[in-house]
């Protein structure tokens, strides 16, 4: 009794406002502090049945955070339960990465872009430095202040990494910034698809469109080897031995600054060792940043995004990459088409029609024979960007028995 009075207490210490996203678990209000005056997001998850277990990603979302008190890492003011539901309080963000991307009143300049990479790889050499690996970057997971700086939010698929024999599911990540290892179905695995994440995200900053928008976890492999060349096993050596490998036909690896001919030469050369195959090669968010000017933007300086109007229609993207043909596991072999690539019709499913549908107009940057541009003017199109697919809701039920069932017994 008296533990519920208190908490009444505190929840009556903050006044409702808006809501301001719905989130896997549950919705987010903005919300004031009566206590401070702050202005506070609060993220209101659902306790759940006793077996469902929703609550034990809360309390590792809870748990981590408490670690992580850093500039480019979003702070967990304080959490409560409060009738059936958790109640995590962050500091307010006015807008993220996706929104900044998806602007087409914005222009980013270099500098800009290497600000909001630094400020990501910053979050991330922290997450590493304490054992955490983040696993769902992606850039509405980027949150921007008001004052311009980027911090690291959604730690719900969060979990602390280190030990070497620790297995892990490799369901994690929205597809399209989900790291070849992954892909290949590997259990064991590290900071360095935390850094692929970031590449996909520094890419598509540069691009202001995805990069690599799979439409299974096959046609993401082939959409990775089409813009970024096949790897070779002397490359990565360790490929062969991963669960889910297959071969993949050789395509060589087209000159990079085809695909980012506005990049500087500083920013091509970090983006192309985070996008490196092998993750024991792959570079390090410590060891990762600019080496030559422009200087990345300060922070309070950074564009900001009008208003939030968020789109709806899928609409242009790139075309397709190479598709197994042949019989599946070990053996299959995936064959770039004669026009660029084909997709798998199989795999396809309606979202992933109108997707590829609207890529024609849009052109590709992932295959080798057609570069996309490299401006954001959407009116050439005359489309919005497209919805981002994140992890399906099978995947979801899955991922979360299995978090929760990590978080039960960590191995
Ligand atoms: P998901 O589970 O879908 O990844 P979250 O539960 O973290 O997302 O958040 C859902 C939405 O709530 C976000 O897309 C964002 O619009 C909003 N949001 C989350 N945290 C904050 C914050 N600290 N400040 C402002 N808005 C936030």
């Amino acid at each position: 009794m008296a533990e519920l009075d208190l908490s009444k207490k505190v929840a009556d210490r903050y006044l409702k406002r808006e809501v301001l996203g719905e989130g896997t678990y549950g919705v987010v209000y903005k919300a004031i502090d009566t206590q401070t005056g702050q202005t506070v997001a609060i993220k209101k998850i659902r306790l759940g049945k006793h077996k469902e277990g929703v609550n034990f990603t809360a309390l590792r979302e809870i748990k981590l955070l408490k670690e992580l008190q850093y500039p480019h890492i979003i702070e967990l003011i304080d959490s409560f339960p409060h009738k059936e539901n958790l109640h995590l309080v962050f500091e307010f963000m006015e807008t993220d990465l996706e929104s900044v991307i998806r602007d087409r009143n914005i222009f980013l300049s270099p500098g800009d872009i290497k600000s909001y990479i630094q400020m990501t790889l910053n979050g991330l050499m922290f997450c590493h430095k304490k054992w955490v690996l983040h696993r769902d970057m992606k850039p509405n997971n980027l949150l921007i202040g008001s004052n311009g700086q980027l911090k690291l939010a959604d730690f719900g698929l969060a979990r602390i990494f280190g030990s070497p024999d620790r297995r892990f599911t490799h369901q994690v990540f929205a597809r399209w910034y989900r790291a070849p290892e992954l892909l290949f179905g590997t259990k064991q695995y590290g900071s360095g698809v935390d850094v692929w994440a970031a590449a996909c995200i520094f890419a598509e900053l540069l691009l202001r469109r995805p990069f690599l928008q799979g439409s299974s976890d096959i046609d993401q492999l082939g959409k990775i080897f089409a813009a970024l060349g096949t790897p070779s096993p002397s490359q990565w050596p360790d490929m062969v031995y991963l669960p889910d490998y297959v071969e993949y036909q050789y395509v060589p690896a087209p000159p990079l600054r085809s695909l980012f001919p506005m990049a500087s030469d500083d920013a091509l050369d970090l983006l192309s060792k985070m996008f490196t195959y092998d993750p024991k090669v792959r570079i390090s968010a410590q060891q990762a940043y600019f080496t030559s000017v422009p200087l990345p933007t300060d922070p309070d300086k950074l564009p900001r995004p009008t208003p939030k109007t968020e789109p709806k229609a899928s609409d242009f993207d790139s075309h397709e990459g190479p598709t197994v043909i042949s019989p599946p596991r070990k053996s299959r072999r995936v064959m770039p088409g004669r026009d660029g690539f084909e997709g798998n019709s199989l795999q396809r499913n309606k979202t992933d029609d109108n997707v590829s549908s609207s890529r024609q107009k849009a052109g590709d940057n992932t295959g080798k024979t057609d570069p996309a541009p490299m401006s954001l003017d959407f009116s050439v199109f005359g489309l919005k960007p497209p919805n981002r697919p994140t992890i399906n809701s099978a995947d979801k039920t899955h991922l979360k028995r299995k978090l929760d069932l990590e978080f039960l017994q960590p191995e």
